[in-house]
């Protein structure tokens, strides 16, 4: 285990037991200059790679110019030009933008646009979703009870409808969102009329919930009712926007279009800035003055997010994050292949989990937890997800390259083979 101060609090867990020093690219160094393979990325947030020169430079130059122009005392240009960069790859239409800090953030803001905006209070979520941790974005996480528990009452007016889980439910694709769908409408039948009901909140694929892709016939269906009944589609792009999934939104992957979308994470190769776009027609609705905040749209994270959205340009990385998450993925399933205790192997681009099922069909969290250690043992830093904590998901930086990603493999072998033994 790594150096621990004894004035941390023991509510914090760390995944790992490293003390890092330093990053660079996909590398992770700790004191003593030991190298780790970082399939992390912080969460899913180093989407250039640890330190990326461009990056770097970016927010050096912008530290000694203005670090903090506070946007709604006096307009900075890092921020104006951000907007106009977000514009351009922003589904279209939604090229009204404002900025908060964190993902929890975000999600409270779009809460409140889409509470405003409709004049309707409530919100259905999907069953496994994680929006956050402030109590807004906690009363729409339903990825486990870990982030609810003993700090209720949460937010009314939040309805939970099935996720299409196809492997946890024994279902295909076509059932399971065939499943969700007609649930769905049994929500809004029985418990959220949608004269009431704002908004659906959805994560082109399910994160800490346990790493599963929607469906693109489960999230059309989605937009079909969303646009019956006048709700609005929130996207949580928060960890599948900016090339995660190998397209530069998790929504393209289906082709709907949201009405407000949500990106934080990638967006500042690690500065914490969250971005909350829709329609200017939207943006009208809601109140002035109602969002905001202080350190929203920072001078040096607008500048590190403009950088980042340079190097996803000129390095081609939404394309890299497509093919290798296809080498990746094919070589987690052979693992998978020889160790039947990985159940399903799922995920798009370079996001996608290893669920560890026992035989009985329960979730073997325990070899799932010895298979993340033995990785990080070997120098190869992995997450784990889901309610049950069985699924070991991985995120590399948007950078990996293949060699990377068949040395992630070969370890990732070693890992299972030592904890499945
Ligand atoms: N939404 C999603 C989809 C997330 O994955 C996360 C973080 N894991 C959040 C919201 C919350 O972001 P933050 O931790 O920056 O508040």
């Amino acid at each position: 285990m790594a150096e621990q101060s004894a004035g941390l609090s023991p509510i914090l867990k760390q995944a790992t037991p490293v003390l890092a020093a330093r990053g660079e690219g996909v590398h992770i160094y700790d004191e003593d200059d030991r190298r780790y393979l970082d399939f992390t990325a912080g969460i899913g947030v180093t989407s250039t790679g640890h330190c990326h020169p461009k990056v770097v430079e970016a927010a050096q130059r912008q530290v000694g110019t203005l670090i903090h122009g506070q946007y709604t005392t006096v307009m900075h240009r890092p921020l104006l030009q951000l907007t106009e960069r977000l514009g351009s790859v922003l589904p279209e239409g939604l090229d009204r933008l404002f900025y908060v800090n964190s993902g929890s953030e975000a999600v409270e803001a779009a809460l409140r646009l889409a509470r405003q905006a409709t004049g309707r209070q409530n919100a259905i979520v999907l069953q496994g979703s994680f929006h956050g941790r402030t109590m807004g974005a906690a009363s729409l996480t339903t990825s486990g009870v870990k982030i609810r528990a003993g700090i209720g009452p949460l937010m009314p007016g939040v309805v939970v409808s099935p996720f299409p889980y196809a492997y946890r439910l024994g279902m295909s694709e076509e059932e399971a969102t065939h499943h969700a769908l007609t649930e769905l409408d049994y929500q809004l039948a029985t418990v959220s009329s949608p004269k009431d009901t704002a908004a659906i909140f959805v994560e082109p694929v399910l994160g800490e919930g346990g790493y599963v892709p929607a469906p693109p016939a489960f999230l059309r269906g989605l937009r079909e009712r969303a646009d019956k009944h006048g709700i609005l589609v929130v996207a949580d792009e928060v960890q599948t926007g900016f090339g995660r999934t190998g397209r530069f939104w998790g929504l393209d992957h289906s082709g709907i279009r949201p009405d407000i979308v949500i990106t934080a994470k990638g967006l500042a190769s690690g500065f914490p800035l969250s971005a909350i776009a829709a329609s200017q027609e939207l943006m009208e609705r809601a109140w002035p003055g109602s969002q905001g905040g202080t350190y929203g749209g920072n001078a040096v994270a607008c500048a590190a997010a403009l950088a980042t959205l340079d190097v996803i340009q000129e390095e081609g990385l939404v394309e890299n994050a497509a093919q290798m998450g296809e080498r990746l993925q094919k070589g987690l399933r052979q693992v998978a292949d020889s160790h039947p205790v990985i159940g399903d192997v799922r995920g798009l681009g370079v996001m996608i989990g290893n669920e560890f099922t026992a035989p009985d069909g329960s979730p073997d969290t325990e070899t799932a937890t010895r298979a993340h250690r033995a990785a990080a043992e070997r120098g190869l830093l992995l997450l784990t997800c889901g309610p049950h904590g069985n699924i070991v998901r991985m995120i590399p930086p948007l950078v990996v390259g293949a060699e990377h990603v068949d040395t992630a493999v070969e370890l990732w072998a070693e890992a299972v083979a030592e904890a499945d033994s």
